[in-house]
């Protein structure tokens, strides 16, 4: 038994050691993933529910490392958030998504709408002046574009949040609450918070339409937003049964690997020339 014990131990060391050399090793990377260009972006549709058309994108981050291949964001933004580089590539994402957007909104799709996802860190002193700079430099209508947040963040200390998605909101950007209904249970932020849309976290569209609870919250949520005067995306749907029900209750737009997988931007101009009536 105790040799088994010291051997449980050891190989308990071993694996530690190799998960903080993997962190070490990412923190490395992500450190100089920026300049090296290894940063790119990839762009997943957002689909009207009622026409079945494509009126915007959401902007998701893909890093391939020259050390450690491709990595996939759930676990290199972690790294990213807990030593605070996410803040200098997520001004680089921004600028970015902006740039693009712009663009198709003067070549192929006048009325696209853009979201980019921002961590909490991001949410320093030079946030509002950074997006406002971003519009400006990329010539993007404030309108077209959506940050998409989450609620640990409208849980927090809402004295020096408040101001910041006010002035945000007053300049015409749309504010997103990402994987709505994951994070905690109070809804008093609703009220509090100018925002425009809740996205319904995939856990819950996964059991549309059989399983009972999913569809109740669903509703619910569809029903409660539209009452608040906000706007309902559905995330991660990936089968046509899902799209109908969702449709049928009054989701506003869809998203999902039943419409498309997130792609890189010259495929996503494709699909949109392709479909380019809107
Ligand atoms: P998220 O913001 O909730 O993004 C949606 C994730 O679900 C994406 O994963 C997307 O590829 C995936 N997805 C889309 N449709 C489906 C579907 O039908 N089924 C399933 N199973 N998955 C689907 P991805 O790209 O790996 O990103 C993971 C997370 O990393 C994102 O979750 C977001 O929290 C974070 N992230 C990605 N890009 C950025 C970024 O630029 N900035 C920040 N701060 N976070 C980012
Ligand atoms: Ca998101
Ligand atoms: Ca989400
Ligand atoms: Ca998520």
């Amino acid at each position: 038994a105790k040799q088994s014990g010291r051997n449980n131990f050891q190989f308990f060391t071993v694996e530690l050691n190799e998960q903080l050399q993997r962190r070490f090793m990412i923190e490395q990377g992500l450190r100089k993933a920026l300049s090296a260009g290894e940063l790119s972006l990839v762009y997943q549709p957002v689909v009207d529910s009622r026409h079945s058309q494509i009126v915007g994108a959401e902007a998701l981050l893909r890093w391939h490392s020259e050390e450690l291949g491709h990595m996939s964001p759930s676990e290199f933004i972690p790294v990213a958030e807990d030593t605070g580089i996410i803040v200098a590539i997520g001004d680089w994402v921004l600028e970015q998504a902006c740039m693009r957007a712009a663009r198709w909104r003067r070549t192929i799709a006048p009325n696209l709408v853009i979201a980019v996802n921002l961590s909490p860190r991001q949410f320093n002193d030079g946030l509002v002046e950074r997006v406002a700079q971003c519009l400006q430099r990329s010539g993007l209508d404030p309108r077209a574009l959506e940050l998409e947040i989450t609620e640990r963040l409208l849980m927090g200390d809402s004295e020096t949040l408040l101001p910041m998605l006010n002035a945000l909101a007053a300049m015409g950007v749309r504010i997103s609450v990402d994987d709505f209904g994951t994070g905690y249970s109070s809804l008093s932020y609703l009220k509090r918070f100018p925002l425009h849309n809740l996205k319904v976290d995939r856990s819950f569209v996964a059991g549309l339409p059989d399983h009972h609870d999913s569809v109740a919250i669903t509703q619910a949520v569809v029903a409660m937003a539209h009452s608040l005067g906000m706007h309902v995306t559905a995330e991660g749907v990936e089968t046509a049964a899902q799209a109908e029900f969702l449709r049928s209750i009054g989701c506003d737009t869809l998203q999902g690997y039943f419409f498309s997988v997130p792609v890189g931007a010259l495929a996503y101009e494709e699909t949109l020339a392709r479909v380019a009536d809107f």
